[in-house]
């Protein structure tokens, strides 16, 4: 057992090794054009702090990445030869955080910056590394250059390093050529790297999704047959992925590559059965596209909505159509959806309880929206509810799938909004204007 896990490390190094260039490409300023301006004040004030305590320090990832293709990072990230406890030395406002890949969080007014110590492979590097079956558990194993760096990292196009000291760039695993191609490529062998981590698989999706860039065939190949590791990633993390991947303003294009890549039935496994179903399908796609128009248009958007939706067809079809003699439909629906978000939890996807309570409310108000009160007074009422416009959006993004008998409601609903306009100052004046 021990043998085979020294050769499995002994083939990733050598693995490796193999990819990352003996000599980089190195661009000097004069030649590139990642413009400090393009880079936040707190990414340059963690940068120039850590160069001048006598560390190396580089920005890398997206930060790089994005700002080389005219786009604006997300987040900056930078690491560094300081060891964690170093990092948080030459910082007033500084914590460690993770277990699995401990990171330096340093806060400048109310920016975040992460900050990582140089990784290297678990036979060069020192520090706390644990393999099981092929999967990295613990990936505290350190450094003390850049290029053993380089070779830890997932994509091509995210190990391309700025560095502070000159303002150059340092490419070591042709990251520039691939950034142009528009190419998605794994660094090292691909089977052997989605075994370490599985969750690249899912930000390769990420990647190709946010940035609509192609996954290089040897990168995509072992995707469908390796889909089933994620089993082996704790759920709370696949739950931080599964934010990034819809909650970005890439949904659609993210929702067609899991689907494609058999990825989204490891995640979602009791919906993706449900997709067979045209009005299913149709519920997740009309929610993924909302969802990224509500960003494009700078609008707010909700986890608890799209999980809400996400989570929908499995629950649906568990309630029985038509009201039943001796059940109670809204306990059914409460046992029901707590046995699903349960279930799901516990294998796949943790959704914590800060949104599965606005969840279930508006799993909760359809019922209630779809039983139309003959006393206008408590359908007032309901307008009062705290979701209530979470869950008449959800009952319009139903009749928008073509659910069966919903639309009535809906319309009426959104006929009963516009009464209640109506009766607001300004139109009744209009109104009785036009009339005269
Ligand atoms: P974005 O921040 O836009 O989502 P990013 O590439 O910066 O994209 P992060 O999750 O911020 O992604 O990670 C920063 C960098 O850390 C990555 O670019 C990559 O080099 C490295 N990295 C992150 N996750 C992994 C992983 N699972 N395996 C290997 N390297 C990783
Ligand atoms: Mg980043």
């Amino acid at each position: 057992m021990f043998s085979r896990v020294k050769l499995t490390l002994k083939l990733c190094h050598l693995n490796l090794q193999n990819l990352i260039k003996k000599t980089p490409t190195y661009i000097p300023r004069t030649k590139h054009n990642l413009s400090r301006h393009k880079i936040s004040q707190a990414a340059l004030n963690v940068l120039y702090q850590l160069h001048k305590s006598g560390y190396q320090a580089f920005l890398v990832g997206g930060g790089v990445r994005d700002v080389l293709l005219g786009r604006t990072p997300k987040d900056f990230d930078i690491v560094t030869n300081a060891l964690p406890e170093q990092i948080k030395n030459s910082f007033n406002s500084c914590r460690l955080i993770g277990r699995r890949f401990v990171l330096a969080h340093v806060r400048f007014n109310r920016e975040i910056i992460e900050v990582a110590t140089f990784r290297a492979t678990h036979v060069d590097g020192k520090g706390e590394g644990r393999i099981e079956n092929g999967q990295i558990i613990r990936d505290n194993v350190y450094g003390s250059t850049v290029d053993n760096d380089a070779g830890r990292r997932d994509f091509t196009i995210n190990a391309i390093y700025y560095n502070i000291s000159d303002f150059s760039l340092i490419d070591y695993a042709n990251g520039i050529e691939d950034l142009k191609a528009r190419i998605i490529k794994l660094i090292g062998d691909p089977v052997l790297r989605y075994k370490e981590d599985p969750v690249r698989m899912l930000r390769a999706i990420r990647f190709a999704a946010k940035l609509e860039f192609t996954i290089a065939p040897e990168t995509a190949k072992p995707i469908p047959k390796l889909a089933g590791l994620l089993a082996n990633i704790p759920p709370a993390r696949l739950f931080e992925e599964v934010l990034k991947l819809f909650l970005s303003g890439h949904a659609v294009k993210s929702f067609k590559l899991l689907c494609q890549y058999g990825l989204f039935q490891q995640l979602f496994p009791k919906t993706a059965a449900c997709l067979e179903n045209p009005i299913s399908l149709k519920l997740i796609e009309q929610v993924m596209f909302d969802t990224d128009e509500r960003i494009k248009n700078d609008k707010p958007v909700t986890p608890a909505f799209l999980l809400a939706a996400l989570l929908w067809p499995p629950l649906l079809c568990q309630l029985p159509d038509k009201p039943v003699k001796g059940v109670n439909l809204q306990e059914k629906l409460i046992e029901i959806s707590q046995r699903l978000l349960a279930r799901n939890a516990q294998q796949r996807v943790a959704i914590p309880r800060r949104i599965t309570v606005p969840m279930q409310e508006i799993w909760l108000l359809q019922l209630r929206l779809t039983r139309q009160n003959k006393v206008k007074k408590k359908n007032l009422k309901l307008l009062e509810h705290s979701q209530f416009r979470a869950g008449y959006d959800f009952l319009l993004l139903r009749s928008k799938a073509g659910e069966n008998q919903v639309t009535k409601y809906a319309d009426w609903w959104t006929d009963l909004l516009a009464d209640r306009n109506v009766v607001a100052p300004v139109k009744r004046f209009r109104r009785r204007k036009k009339i005269k």
